[in-house]
């Protein structure tokens, strides 16, 4: 095909089909590796700063692919949203992250919460309590140790999403506001939901140490969510000075690659489950 010329569409449309092609693969891949259980969660560590003790993990979604290798979530879960598929995948994931953190309870490990992320589409499904209750009885998880990460922009539509989320707290499900300050933020909202904790998005923590613009950003987070009695974290920390920064406005919570990346559960088990004294 001519890459030049009055032609030059055609390549360009030989290259759309082939964007497309591939898409549809993917697409079809993706439904045989839901039915094949092929998706994989990591586990990050979320650890409090004064003794660098885990504190809670978020699971973060991995694809298995038999030809690609392990794939990033940014590779599919668009993909899945647009598919519908994400439904499926985020059944799969909410069970697998509740089964395996009550395995690991059961097992003596840290009795911490998991975090789980959730996709607007899932967030707005009209069954998502009952499907969240039935996933905590059938395994065993008690639901004070299930934490959902929503973001801003899914709570758009105020009056439904406060129903949902005090469904949810009332139960006893901690919330968790991920990739704060990205969003359209409603301070008035914010006050009224019932959220237990507010993520610092990594984007105002990757400059934290030579950008005074992101360091009063963040403290003005951190303001914020003590006022409003909720917990706080900061994600994407990768170095000491950040680290620093943070500690100096009480932000005693992070989850970064400073400390560690998304872990498989044996490697989140032998790096940082304290071993027995037996
Ligand atoms: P997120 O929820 O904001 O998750 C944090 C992302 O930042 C993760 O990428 C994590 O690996 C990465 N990260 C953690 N610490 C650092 C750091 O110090 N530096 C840098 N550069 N990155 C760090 P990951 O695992 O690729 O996930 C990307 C996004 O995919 C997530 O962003 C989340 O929005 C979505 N996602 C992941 N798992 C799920 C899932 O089970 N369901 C849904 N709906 N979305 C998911
Ligand atoms: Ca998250
Ligand atoms: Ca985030
Ligand atoms: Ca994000």
């Amino acid at each position: 095909v001519k890459k030049n010329g009055k032609n030059g569409h055609q390549f360009y449309s030989v290259e759309l089909y082939a964007v497309l092609q591939e898409r549809m693969e993917l697409e079809a891949d993706l439904r045989k590796a839901l039915e094949r259980k092929e998706l994989v969660l990591y586990y990050q560590p979320q650890i409090r700063t004064g003794d660098v003790h885990m504190v809670g993990v978020e699971a973060l979604v991995r694809w298995n692919h038999p030809v690609r290798g392990l794939l990033s979530p940014d590779v599919f879960i668009s993909l899945a949203e647009e598919t519908g598929l994400i439904m499926e995948l985020g059944n799969q994931v909410l069970y697998e992250a509740c089964r395996q953190m009550h395995e690991w309870h059961q097992a003596g490990g840290p009795l911490v919460p998991v975090a789980v992320n959730l996709s607007s589409q899932q967030f707005h499904q009209p069954n998502l309590v009952e499907q969240i209750k039935q996933i905590l009885s059938e395994t065993g998880l008690s639901p004070q140790y299930l934490e959902l990460e929503i973001t801003e922009s899914m709570m758009m539509d105020a009056k439904l999403s406060f129903d949902i989320l005090n469904q949810l707290t009332e139960h006893g499900i901690r919330i968790s506001l991920d990739d704060f300050g990205t969003g359209y933020s409603s301070f008035s909202y914010l006050k009224m939901f019932p959220i237990h904790k507010v993520k610092i998005d990594r984007s105002f923590i990757q400059d934290l140490a030579v950008n005074s613009n992101d360091k009063a950003i963040v403290s003005t987070i951190i303001t914020m969510a003590r006022q409003l009695n909720m917990d706080v974290i900061a994600e994407g920390i990768e170095t000491r000075a950040q680290l620093d920064i943070l500690a100096e406005q009480d932000c005693n919570e992070v989850q970064g690659y400073f400390y560690s990346r998304p872990l498989s559960a044996i490697d989140v088990e032998q790096q940082f489950f304290v071993p027995s004294r037996a």
